[in-house]
């Protein structure tokens, strides 16, 4: 089978596909003034566009898909993506990453159509400091619906908090404490920038090597690497069931190991989070007799991937915020 690679050496299992831009929070580093429709933008892809884009990746190396936005549970036929995408073979990962707003009146729909992973994002666990940040006072909705999906063995679970100097960098204790007796994983990410949130920036991102100290001065130790494993860093302890994972898209070598391409939620392919160009895929999603055309343009627009992202040059690219193009 022929498989995407770049340049680098690089392969591209991973896609982590848009369903929408909008989004009924308005977390502070990301849609700080909530989300703003633009009148003028093209509709959001249908499930036929969908479908034959993944079957397009597939046949290039698609093992796992990610469902993100904005907020993707807000896409009323998202039960029917997942489904669809469920039985395109290849994919073994069928993952979403949502604010949970919906996770406990959906989960089990989402579950049986063949979702398999999830990651909510959890920026806090105190509640008067989670609807700080998110604009909504629903943390413990949120955390109910994470303990039922445990409780029922959904297959994988993990929680991502954005690290935020001054907002939520002193609740250590609090996540060691929620580790303790639950097996699922948080993930730290450092804050980024985007094309709108400078000044934010400059207020309240963190390095995440303060607390990977943290960490290993109280006994968690880097887990190794798996082979196909992302950019976190996992760490675990011996005491606690959870483990705790940092992404650091500012460290040395974080772009060495990408193995992801995005696609947004009107059908451009984007090659990098941070990257200055978007390639419309949309007029080869309209027929089923464009896959091979529509395969083709993939493999030959890996050949313009960069090596790495223009971060530590202050260079955001195209994305105003990470709600844009699927964080
Ligand atoms: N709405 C869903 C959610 O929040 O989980 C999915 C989309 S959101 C853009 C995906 C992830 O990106 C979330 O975990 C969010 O916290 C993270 N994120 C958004 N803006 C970010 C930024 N500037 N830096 C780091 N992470 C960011
Ligand atoms: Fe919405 Fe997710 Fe952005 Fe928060 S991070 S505003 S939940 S898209």
């Amino acid at each position: 089978m022929t498989v995407l690679a770049d340049r680098f050496g690089r392969h591209f299992p991973y896609l982590r596909l848009s369903l929408i831009e909008a989004c009924n929070f308005s977390c502070s580093y990301c849609l700080p003034d909530g989300y703003k429709a633009d009148p003028d933008a093209p509709g959001l892809l249908r499930i036929d566009e969908i479908e034959r884009l993944l079957r397009a990746f597939a046949r290039v190396g698609l093992r796992k898909l990610r469902l993100t936005g904005g907020e993707p549970t807000l896409r009323r036929d998202l039960t029917a993506i997942i489904a669809t995408a469920a039985k395109i073979p290849g994919i073994q990962t069928l993952a979403m990453t949502t604010n949970g707003c919906l996770l406990r009146k959906r989960r089990a729909d989402w579950q049986a159509a063949g979702l398999n992973a999830l990651n909510v994002s959890v920026d806090s666990l105190d509640r008067q400091r989670f609807a700080a940040i998110t604009g909504h006072d629903r943390l413990p909705d949120i955390l109910a619906g994470i303990d039922e999906a445990l409780a029922d063995g959904f297959p994988v679970l993990k929680l991502n908090a954005v690290l935020l100097r001054g907002l939520n960098d002193e609740q250590m204790p609090a996540w060691l404490d929620y580790l303790r007796e639950r097996p699922i994983a948080v993930r730290f990410i450092e804050l980024m920038r985007t094309g709108t949130n400078l000044e934010y920036f400059q207020r309240h991102h963190l390095r995440a090597q303060g607390l990977e100290d943290d960490l290993q001065a109280r006994g968690w130790s880097l887990l190794p690497r798996a082979p196909a494993a992302g950019p976190a860093r996992e760490y675990g302890h011996p005491d606690y069931r959870g483990r705790i994972g940092i992404i650091a898209p500012y460290s040395r070598d974080f772009c060495a190991g990408c193995n992801r391409l995005r696609v947004t939620a009107r059908g451009d392919l984007r090659l990098c989070l941070f990257g200055n160009i978007g390639i419309p895929l949309r007029p080869q999603l309209q027929s089923d007799d464009d896959a091979d055309a529509l395969q083709a343009s993939l493999l030959s627009q890996l050949g313009l991937k960069a090596a790495g992202h223009g971060l530590h040059e202050g260079n955001t690219g195209l994305t105003p915020h990470l709600a844009s193009i699927g964080g």
